[in-house]
């Protein structure tokens, strides 16, 4: 049996299919259900406020609208953190500019990679030939 300590709550448990343990999965659901609950009635609320009405963590909210379990799509005021700079925003894991600066920084470090493997072909090719060279005049 796979027995593993709940990342959430510290229990021992068998795991399954989920990562945590039974009851806080029981947990997440009633968290889940009260914020679905209070989202429904208070539309024009915003994070924090969801947060502290509900007594659920933002970051569990978070996960909540990440997960697609919570639609913001009729909460106008509801953003959640970016991961990187924690600009609100209601989509993605990240903002725009933190989106495009990774990105760029992506081809960069391919770039990189890409020079990196002409230098060390390059390098070969000298050595190579420098054998050969050798291998000539010891013939
Ligand atoms: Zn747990
Ligand atoms: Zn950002």
């Amino acid at each position: 049996m796979n027995v593993e300590n709940c990342p959430r709550c510290g229990r021992v448990f068998a795991k399954n299919f989920r990562d945590i343990c039974p009851a806080c999965m029981k947990d997440i659901d009633n968290q889940y259900e009260t914020v679905y609950k209070y989202l429904k009635e208070n539309r024009g609320c915003t994070i924090s406020e969801l947060s502290e009405a509900t007594d659920v963590p933002v970051k569990q909210i978070t996960r909540f609208i990440r997960e697609g379990r919570i639609s913001i799509r009729s909460a106008p005021n509801i953003g959640y953190p970016c991961e990187v700079c924690g600009t609100p925003i209601r989509e993605h894991a990240m903002c725009e500019s933190c989106r495009l600066r990774l990105a760029k920084e992506m081809q960069n470090s391919d770039e990189d990679r890409q020079r990196a493997e002409a230098n060390r072909l390059k390098e070969n090719q000298i050595s190579f030939n420098i054998k050969d060279r050798l291998q000539d005049r010891f013939r």
